[in-house]
């Protein structure tokens, strides 16, 4: 779920809530209408005005539902139209019989509680037309019972809107805590564990973003350690393991900061230095042959080469985006790198012209 599932959820509620409202407001004045209290006339103008509206933005709403209607305003105005048909029609009735002035504002209370359940603006500007309107009607004797009916929607309606509150923010900061959370484990998913490399997932994340953007001379460098088969059969899985832990650092260390550093297969790397020439490329290729030199971890067993650990290094040019490519050439460089004795650097470029 994201954040805009969370909005569109949020405005269904809100477009939901309206259109129970219209629809009770419009079952209501039918209703009233057909069944009118005390034989009075029930279509006054209020009540046509209100039927009229409720089914005009009713169909309005269902013919355009993202277009956003002002709740608050329609719950004014539908309030003041119901306080405006009760004081009509109770001029039309028997002046003793309050009993009317409660059954109006208990049913108007009963849409709006409906409707809003959770939405204390609304339910207010609804309601509080009728419920002065009643006030002023009855000469106080009623009052009590009309400020209990008023009240008693009111409080549980504000206690709903805390608890709606608080479900909202927990509900909202358990989502940024997922989305954080996914995106945590995205970037874990784009590093080599034991190197903190970027793995090949992520060399593809960075370059879809890289080569849109840099123009000019980019090379790749693919780095190989020697003789690591023996230097694993020999001092173990673990110290294997330590090695290449080490070795990760030193070419990460030789490379400025800009450049991408992978680790490409097991004890092979990858390195693409971005916009650079090839006399700086060749430089920071020999840095890092020298820096792995330079850690001097023990290696008996690098047949011929060193004593210690020691890396061979092809580069090629990366020819626009023809990643591919440049990986197949420096791939050939590095082969013969390891043919002409390994702890060296070949350029693809070399290899054309040797
Ligand atoms: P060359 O100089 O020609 O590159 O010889 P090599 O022995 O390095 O080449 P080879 O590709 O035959 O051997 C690579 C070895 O690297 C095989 C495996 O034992 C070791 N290796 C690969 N991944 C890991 C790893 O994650 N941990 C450890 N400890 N060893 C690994
Ligand atoms: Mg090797
Ligand atoms: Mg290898």
């Amino acid at each position: 779920m994201t954040a805009h599932t969370w909005r569109s959820l949020k405005n269904k509620k809100y477009q939901l809530s309206l259109r129970l409202f219209l629809f009770l407001n419009l079952v209501s004045t039918i209703f009233i209408t057909l069944s009118p209290l005390y034989n009075a006339r029930a279509l006054t103008l209020p009540v046509t005005l209100l039927a009229l509206t409720s089914a005009g933005l009713l169909a309005w709403h269902y013919r355009y539902p993202h277009k956003k209607i002002n709740i608050d305003a329609i719950s004014i105005v539908s309030g003041c139209l119901w306080a405006w048909h009760v004081a009509i029609k109770y001029a039309q009735i028997d002046p003793s019989d309050f009993s009317y002035l409660i059954i109006a504002l208990l049913s108007v209370l009963f849409i709006g509680t409906i409707s809003f359940p959770n939405n204390i603006s609304a339910f207010t500007l609804h309601s509080l037309p009728i419920f002065l309107t009643s006030l002023w009607l009855n000469d106080g004797e009623l009052w009590p019972r009309m400020v209990y009916c008023f009240a008693l929607p009111m409080v549980g309606i504000a206690i709903q809107h805390v608890i709606q509150k608080r479900n909202d923010h927990f509900a909202q900061s358990l989502m940024y805590k997922l989305l954080e959370e996914r995106e945590t484990l995205n970037d874990l998913s784009m590093l080599d564990p034991l190197t903190g490399l970027y793995n090949r997932r992520g060399l593809k994340n960075r370059l879809d973003t890289l080569l849109t953007l840099d123009s000019g001379q980019h090379y790749v460098l693919l780095i190989d350690i020697d003789h690591f088969k023996a230097y694993n059969d020999h001092y173990g899985h673990m110290m294997g393991d330590q090695a290449l832990i080490r070795v990760s650092a030193a070419i990460r260390d030789a490379v400025r900061s800009r450049d991408i550093v992978t680790r490409f297969g097991g004890e092979e790397f990858m390195v693409l230095l971005t916009s650079i020439e090839a006399v700086q490329a060749r430089h920071i290729a020999e840095r890092i042959r020298q820096q792995v030199y330079d850690l001097k971890i023990p290696h008996m067993f690098n047949e011929s080469v060193a004593t210690n650990v020691t890396v061979s290094i092809g580069m090629a040019e990366l020819q626009g985006d023809a990643v591919d490519s440049a990986l197949e050439k420096a791939d050939k460089a590095l082969y013969e790198a390891k043919h002409l004795g390994r702890n060296n650097i070949l350029s693809s470029e070399e290899i054309r012209f040797a």
